[in-house]
């Protein structure tokens, strides 16, 4: 498909109002070091708009800043979707102890490629495509020559989307910055560039917002689904109903597994039995108790801190429960109940580029996706809000056509 240059908003060419103004900073002052490095050497930069977090606790604004142009091997991408994930407000609001400042979050990005250099040969102008929650990794570590980018131990980790290299400058041996930047922005804006390898093809099976979300909700329940090898007949406990909770049932189920999900919700018990899987509330005792011993496999999408003990009694002997949604310390676990079963309970994060196109490709082939709510993005402090509060069915997705320079005013 030819796109011309008028399908998409060429707001990075639109310079009616200056949103640095009405935040009352200089444009030059939200650069990264590495752009003003590459300004210096006299790099063509892009005029890029999102909404960003300026500093811990800040609200979401308007929120202008540059992007370098695409090289050679890169693509530019105008974002149509992005979606919300739990994670964008743990890192908008500091809550890892680890946000860059300004914070432009979003990486469950499907846009429309409106530039390649001279390069790429994956992706062509006009594809739909989608970047998840890595845009870069070192190339040469083990897990990266393995095609496990996401589990990267160059001296730098992966380049996440938004916030910069998961081990910063600082952290890292001799100080290093092997991608020469300190931030990243993601996919609340209006465009991204990004090398053609991180970027994924998104199936035409797949409506572009519900593609969204696959990206990382669909790609960090796949992975372990695919570790742990998860067949048809196998019980699997899921584990938490949030966005990946959702998506979790629906990839387990798809793959041939019995699914039973728990949470502490009582009003989406009825949501469960009506997609037609298992529902048990955890605070149920007898219905806990009756499930002791048979899962093969459990997922906890749960994006905080949580007690997982009760769900360890749940495993078949040498199974795996797997957290996925939280990144903080648990409350501590009974180890009695692993020993004497051999039990393990482990942790993944997100997948690789190679699983995220699998199960894009996946959820097209089996007719998946998530359950969502496409939002304006003038609505994304109310939709933190509603997230926060477990307010959400199940996900919700930002229509960036709706990011537009009027909506500084
Ligand atoms: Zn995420
Ligand atoms: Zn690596």
């Amino acid at each position: 498909m030819h796109l011309h240059a008028l399908d998409v908003p060429p707001l990075h060419r639109a310079e009616k109002k200056s949103y640095s103004d009405a935040l009352g900073v200089p444009t030059t002052s939200v650069g990264t070091a590495a752009y003003r490095l590459l300004e210096n050497q006299g790099e063509a930069m892009l005029k890029a708009v999102g909404y960003g977090a300026r500093r811990s606790f800040g609200r979401l604004k308007i929120f202008e800043f540059e992007r370098e142009e695409a090289k050679a091997d890169e693509v530019e991408i105008a974002v149509l979707y992005c979606g919300v994930c739990h994670s964008d407000i743990h890192q908008v609001k500091n809550e890892w102890s680890n946000t860059v400042y300004p914070c432009v979050p979003g990486h469950e990005i499907v846009g429309r490629v409106t530039r390649v250099g001279e390069n790429v040969t994956q992706h062509a102008v006009g594809d739909t495509v989608g970047v998840g929650c890595m845009i870069d990794s070192c190339r040469h570590c083990g897990p990266c020559k393995a095609f496990e980018e996401n589990y990267c131990e160059g001296p730098n980790g992966w380049l996440a989307t938004y916030n910069g290299p998961m081990v910063p400058a600082e952290l890292a041996p001799g100080g290093r910055n092997t991608y020469r930047r300190d931030n990243t922005y993601g996919g609340y804006s209006n465009l991204i560039v990004v090398n053609q390898d991180f970027v994924l093809k998104i199936p035409a099976a797949l409506k572009p917002e519900e593609a969204a979300p696959i990206l990382c909700a669909g790609v960090s329940t796949w992975s372990p689904l695919r570790h742990w090898d998860v067949s048809a007949g196998d019980r699997v406990g899921i584990i938490g109903f949030g966005g990946l909770g959702n998506m979790a049932a629906k990839l387990a189920r798809a793959r041939g597994a019995d699914v039973t999900v728990f949470t502490t919700n009582h009003e989406k018990i009825a949501e469960i039995d009506d997609m037609r899987f298992k529902a048990v509330f955890e605070g149920d005792k007898k219905a806990m108790k009756a499930l002791a011993s048979s899962f093969d496999l459990m997922l906890s999408t749960v994006p905080e801190k949580h007690d997982v003990n009760p769900f360890v009694q749940l495993l078949k002997r040498d199974s795996t429960l797997v957290i996925v949604g939280a990144l903080e310390p648990l409350a501590p676990i009974n180890n009695q109940e692993l020993a004497f079963h051999r039990r393990t309970v482990a942790g993944s994060v997100i997948g690789s580029l190679a699983e995220t196109q699998e199960v894009l490709d996946f959820c097209a082939e089996h007719g998946i996706a998530p359950d969502i709510e496409v939002i304006d993005i003038k609505t994304v402090n109310e939709a933190y809000r509603k997230v926060e509060k477990g307010d959400v069915r199940f996900r919700y997705v930002i229509d960036m056509s709706t990011l537009h320079p009027d909506a500084a005013a």
